[in-house]
């Protein structure tokens, strides 16, 4: 397996005009292995040598080659780039491109980037043997040494020219090492997704089509009187992001939404739900046809014993008297094992279709009442995380959690935006769907055999 060592970085990648420049797809490819997130800074000689669409593809994000470009919303394009990524590597540079950045000329989008930036850069050049050896190369790369740059040595080998000698592309492994040994020690320069070049909307494989998913998302009020309520700090934005990832798996979704401070996907079957009440008669209604039900709402633990019909005076004190809700997914989680959800047919419960069910653990501190929560709500996942942590706490766009599953997986992973959180929660979730078909066909294997 892949060492993940670029696991929540930022990485921009400069290819210059090198036959080489096919290499970088490569090493593209590879850094995103590393668990990388990658913008490509295309000189305008590169782009005769490999398109854009090959790394927008990729890399989910525009292709930049023009120092004087602006992004979407009006930011300077090479400025975001340039404040926000880990590393720069420019892999092939060409002998042109290692003179103008010795000489800080800004006319590319590459040099205007390293210019512009604080971060380590990688460069690793690629040429004709002669034009490597010529002093002025080797003066330039020098210079380049003294700003504090790494330089990835080429190797012998035959050129483009038929001839050979010192100047091919170093090896893709080799790139990749110094990359990840110039961000090792820093800790990652901009995690919020806010701060970097933006990510086209991804274009995933259908792998949900066909599927039923259900989302909780926000926070409930439980009412004290007709004014006053108990609520939570969930914004919504996690069980918005597992929708919206859903969606553009192919899955049909219906969104059951709590109290939440963000935009809610038109395209979604939306159902309000603000109390844990009427979130549970939702979520046992939507059961009957669901294939996954992930519960990412912050539902109320307790709530007022009774609700004042008129709003409550002003006085020295109020002690409120609170009673626990119903705990819908453990509830659900019940329905599911035995076979009796309203609505849906025993038989139902055939080859693929027994609902997943994934929850939520918020914590404050330790993660160490997650595991007791998987067993006693009876989920396949348990997706757990500190809300305290500002980097995964309520409203913010990244999440920290930690995975855990009904046979004793624990993965935590690292700091991510909450939609890439959302998409692996359903890479999960499509590989448990794909096992309950696995399963029922053997079942169904053992069975005839057994009667035959
Ligand atoms: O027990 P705790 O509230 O920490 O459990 C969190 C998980 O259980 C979340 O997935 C949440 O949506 C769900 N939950 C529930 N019913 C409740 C409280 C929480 O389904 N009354």
């Amino acid at each position: 397996m892949t060492e993940r060592r670029l696991e929540g970085r930022l990485i921009a990648l400069g290819v210059t005009g090198s036959i080489a420049a096919y290499k970088a797809a490569e090493l593209a490819r590879r850094l995103l292995d590393e668990g990388a997130e990658l913008q490509v800074l295309l000189s305008r000689s590169g782009r005769e040598f490999i398109g854009p669409l090959t790394f927008e593809t990729l890399t989910r994000r525009r292709v930049l080659s023009d120092p004087l470009e602006l992004l979407g919303d009006g930011r300077i394009a090479h400025i975001v780039v340039a404040d926000s990524a880990d590393a720069i590597v420019v892999a092939p540079a060409t002998a042109r491109w290692i003179a103008a950045m010795a000489a800080g000329l800004s006319d590319d989008i590459i040099t205007a980037t390293c210019l512009a930036s604080a971060a380590p850069v990688v460069v690793a050049p690629a040429m004709d043997g002669e034009m490597y050896r010529h002093p002025a190369t080797q003066a330039n790369l020098e210079r380049l040494r003294g700003y504090g740059y790494t330089v990835v040595p080429p190797e012998e080998g035959a050129l483009a020219s038929g001839q050979r000698g010192i100047g091919r592309l170093a090896a893709t492994e080799s790139v990749l090492d110094a990359v990840a040994a110039s961000v090792a020690d820093r800790p990652v320069r901009a995690p919020e997704p806010a701060a970097r070049p933006p990510q086209e909307e991804t274009v995933r494989e259908p792998d949900l089509a066909g599927r039923r998913v259900v989302v909780t998302a926000g926070g409930t009020a439980e009412p004290i009187d007709p004014v006053r309520f108990i609520g939570n700090r969930s914004s919504g934005k996690m069980g918005v992001a597992i929708a919206q990832a859903a969606m553009a798996r192919g899955a049909d979704v219906t969104l059951i939404a709590g109290t939440v401070n963000v935009p809610l996907p038109e395209e979604a079957e939306v159902v309000r739900a603000e109390t844990a009440e009427a979130m549970r008669s939702a979520v046992l209604k939507e059961l009957a046809r669901a294939d996954v039900l992930v519960m990412a709402a912050a539902v109320a633990d307790f709530r007022p014993s009774r609700a004042q019909a008129r709003k409550l005076e002003r006085g020295a004190a109020l002690a409120l008297e609170l009673e626990s809700t119903p705990d819908i997914l453990a509830e659900a989680s019940r329905m599911v094992r035995e076979g009796r959800v309203p609505g849906r047919a025993r038989g139902v419960e055939g080859p693929g279709r027994r609902t997943v069910l994934v929850g939520f653990a918020a914590e404050t501190g330790s993660l160490e009442r997650a595991a007791a929560k998987l067993a006693s709500k009876g989920v396949d996942l348990l997706v757990a995380n500190d809300v305290s942590d500002p980097a995964s706490g309520f409203g913010s766009d990244t999440n920290r959690v930690t995975v855990l599953g009904r046979g004793g997986s624990v993965e935590e992973w690292t700091i991510l935006p909450k939609r890439e959180v959302a998409d692996r929660i359903l890479d999960r979730v499509v590989a448990l769907l794909e096992t309950a078909v696995e399963s029922a066909r053997s079942g169904s294997k053992v069975s005839t055999e057994m009667s035959a």
